[in-house]
């Protein structure tokens, strides 16, 4: 199981960077081994599954291992927003949230460069008797060898595949290996939890299971398109996908076609591309 000396020689997430977090040192996610957190608490804007009716218990971590330059929570992401907490003091916080709010999931944001705290912590709560599923919400960037170690400890797995595109990827986030990691990461939660046990469009709170999330950028409809294809050829037609229209440019984007919201028509062209694909488990959103 990867444990906290992961840290020493950090090749958490595939940027193997290499360094000792112990020490103090910074790779690409820009987080040392302290453990940074940048919010704790019920979240009511997930997917009705996993929002249900009580919300979702969540932890947005510090920093991120992928960066995209459009990133949505840029303040946590690339300004590393939020403060050092202790494993205990989460697990407090959690623990009430499942007692007196009735969360319905332990909710773990961007998390892929603390793993080995998210493991901790997860036993702690097990232990406290906290017994509502994990959810691992990540960018699909991921390890296949990493995921292994998850698979005791995540119930649902929540991955974004943000890129079909290389090239794309590469501009975006300096990944062009972006689209076949993702896309191994994401076979290897589906081995490990199957689909999502519910519709997406359901609000009665999920079990187990995996669903997809792609954010479609504006000007960047064909990226969305290969995307889709990807996933049916890879997954079959009953993989959940949601299909977000949110985008908004969160700080001014050097490539000008990323400083506007998505158009109405570019969403509807990827939507009836999914349905033409036969998705059967589909999330859409309004714009
Ligand atoms: S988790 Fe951070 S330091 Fe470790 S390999 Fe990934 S980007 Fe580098």
């Amino acid at each position: 199981m990867i444990a906290f000396e992961a840290y020493k020689n950090c090749s958490l997430c595939p940027r193997q960077c290499g360094i000792d977090r112990t020490a103090g040192h910074t790779g690409i996610c820009g987080e040392t081994a302290d453990l940074r957190i940048a919010s704790i608490g019920p979240h009511f804007g997930e997917e009705p599954p996993i929002s249900g009716r009580q919300g979702s218990g969540t932890v947005f971590f510090s920093g991120c291992s992928l960066r995209c330059r459009f990133c949505q929570n840029y303040d946590i992401s690339h300004c590393h927003m939020g403060q050092v907490m202790s494993i205990d003091r989460i697990a407090d916080f959690l623990f009430a949230l499942w007692k007196n709010q009735k969360v319905h999931n332990i909710n773990f944001v961007t998390p892929d460069h603390f793993l080995p705290h998210t493991l901790l912590l997860t036993e702690q709560l097990r232990e406290k008797g906290v017994s509502i599923p994990v959810l691992y919400n990540t960018s699909g960037y991921m390890k296949v060898e990493v995921l292994v170690d998850l698979q005791d400890h995540a119930d649902i797995y929540m991955p974004d595949f943000k890129f079909a595109d290389p090239d794309l990827a590469k501009r975006q986030a300096n990944a062009p290996d972006y689209p076949h990691i993702a896309l191994a990461a994401i076979q290897e939660m589906v081995r490990q939890k199957d689909f999502l046990d519910v519709n997406l469009n359901e609000r009665v709170a999920a079990q187990h299971g995996v669903f997809v999330r792609h954010l479609v950028l504006p000007g960047y409809i064909d990226n969305s398109i290969q995307a889709l294809d990807l996933l049916v050829r890879t997954f079959g037609q009953e993989l959940p996908v949601n299909i977000m229209s949110q985008f908004w440019p969160a700080r001014q984007q050097k490539d000008q076609r990323l400083n506007r919201r998505l158009y109405d028509h570019e969403y509807a062209e990827v939507l009836s591309h999914a349905e033409a694909l036969g998705f059967q488990n589909l999330l859409l959103q309004p714009l």
